[in-house]
């Protein structure tokens, strides 16, 4: 069973499917943190986002040195190091959106999340999710928030990773990144016309979980 959460950065997406996974015993799968590994790969090769060839090569250098563990919280690897605090940064954060546009860097992330699915329930976090992952999928959610809110939720984050970054560059950050992620080409960021949409503004995450939950209780009875 999939359970799919998406939405736009910020929304607590990440906190809310963890929780649920727990609660569910379910596998967690963080799909941006794939993006953001390869993005971080990217960056650490110097790849030429306007050279196919290039890109191509480092994707398939890529999935042989990278290790999705499938845990909650999810880990990962490359080359045998832990990257998951790496990949949260401002400069992988700023490219991320640029990579994960890119339609080879897609086809791979999306090879791997089916093969996720297809061991076991799991609950799978993103952007493209319930549109084009897994359109099948028994619950689909869309989180949304006010943006001011959601700048907030970033800078948390950012504070607690001791990252030198300011309100007014998380929210600059934010606009740039839903415009880009939801006017791409190939699996923007939407809502599934059949998915459950949350308006978490003034939501908790324990708030968040729970409605979710409801909702899952509520169709499987
Ligand atoms: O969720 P998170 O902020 O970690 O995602 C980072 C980026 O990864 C997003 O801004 C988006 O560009 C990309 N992403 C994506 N498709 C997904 C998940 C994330 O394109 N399913």
């Amino acid at each position: 069973m999939v359970v799919a959460i998406d939405g736009p950065a910020g929304v607590g997406k990440t906190t809310t499917a963890k929780l649920l996974a727990d609660k569910l015993g379910f596998m967690y799968l963080d799909t941006g943190a794939m993006y953001r590994s390869m993005t971080y790969f990217f960056l650490q090769k110097n790849v030429d986002l306007n050279d196919i060839k290039d890109i191509q090569e480092n994707i398939i250098l890529f999935e042989n040195i990278v290790e999705f563990k499938i845990q909650n919280p999810m880990i990962i690897f490359l080359s045998g190091k832990d990257i998951s605090q790496e990949i949260r940064r401002v400069a992988v954060t700023n490219y991320v959106s640029q990579v994960s546009a890119i339609d080879d860097v897609r086809k791979s992330m999306v090879k791997i999340q089916r093969s996720v699915a297809s061991k076991g329930n799991v609950v799978v976090e993103g952007r493209d999710i319930g549109t084009v992952v897994f359109p099948d999928a028994e619950f689909k959610f869309f989180l949304t928030a006010e943006y001011e809110v959601r700048a907030l939720r970033r800078l948390k984050e950012f504070n607690k990773m001791n990252e030198n970054i300011n309100v007014n560059q998380i929210k600059e950050d934010l606009l740039a990144r839903d415009n880009y992620d939801s006017n791409r080409k190939i699996s923007p960021l939407k809502k599934a016309e059949d998915a459950f949409e949350i308006d978490t503004t003034n939501c908790t995450i324990d708030e968040q979980v729970s409605i979710i939950f409801k909702e899952i209780e509520k169709k499987n009875e």
